[in-house]
């Protein structure tokens, strides 16, 4: 169920950011309650869960479709043609395939490991530049921008954000390339996001009244 008090929520978020609903903690219903309240962007994060609710939802034109969690290369195809941006490209195979069975471009999003942790999904940041350099080579995958999840670690999550932050100011000079969007902050650090130029922030537990 989502939380009673949404339209004053999704008010108090500035109005040029683009809030993607995690859809991991909600149902059909909950996409449809939420759209009717404005949100028309919504992520999912596992192959299957998204599958499903894609099919639930199909009539709706108007919801915009984000994958959000690591795509594993075997299920690309599952869901290529029926999403309108991916927030977690991190490896030149995966880009690979896509350019191999997407119809058109597909907005897409380099997902940085700005932390460096072990077993986390990612692009190194130190090596974002050769990445982006090598994907030129495909067509299909049109790279809007970059993507970060913040780690409770050595560094707040404040520091974390404006590292992605400054790290595209330098990859936009270096490879000569428009990385207009920053895909970070969830419910727990989302004002800190946005404070540091996050264009589209994800959330999940905020909207929802989970008990
Ligand atoms: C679930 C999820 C979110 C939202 O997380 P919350 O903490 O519930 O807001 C954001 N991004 C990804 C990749 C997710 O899987």
């Amino acid at each position: 169920m989502i939380r009673k008090d949404i339209d004053n929520f999704l008010a108090s978020l500035p109005n040029d950011i683009t809030l993607v609903a995690a859809t991991k903690y909600g149902d059909k219903n909950d996409i449809l309650d939420l759209f009717n309240h404005g949100v028309k962007n919504f992520g999912e994060n596992r192959v299957d869960a998204f599958l499903t609710k894609y099919e639930e939802l199909k009539d709706n034109q108007e919801i915009r479709w984000h994958f959000i969690g690591h795509l594993q290369r075997n299920k690309a195809k599952l869901i290529i043609n029926k999403i309108d941006y991916l927030h977690s490209l991190d490896s030149l195979e995966l880009a690979k395939m896509i350019d191999q069975l997407r119809e058109k471009p597909l907005d897409t999003f380099i997902e940085v490991s700005i932390n460096l942790e072990e077993n986390k999904n990612g692009v190194p940041y130190y090596e974002v530049e050769q990445f982006i350099n090598n994907l030129k080579q495909f067509h299909n995958v049109h790279i809007v921008g970059l993507m970060m999840m913040a780690i409770k670690g050595s560094d707040d999550t404040t520091t974390q954000f404006k590292k992605l932050r400054l790290l595209r100011d330098e990859l936009e000079t270096k490879c000569n390339i428009k990385l207009p969007y920053l895909s970070m902050g969830m419910t727990d650090d989302y004002q800190e996001a946005i404070l540091e130029g996050a264009t589209h922030i994800r959330l999940g537990r905020i909207l929802f009244d989970l008990n």
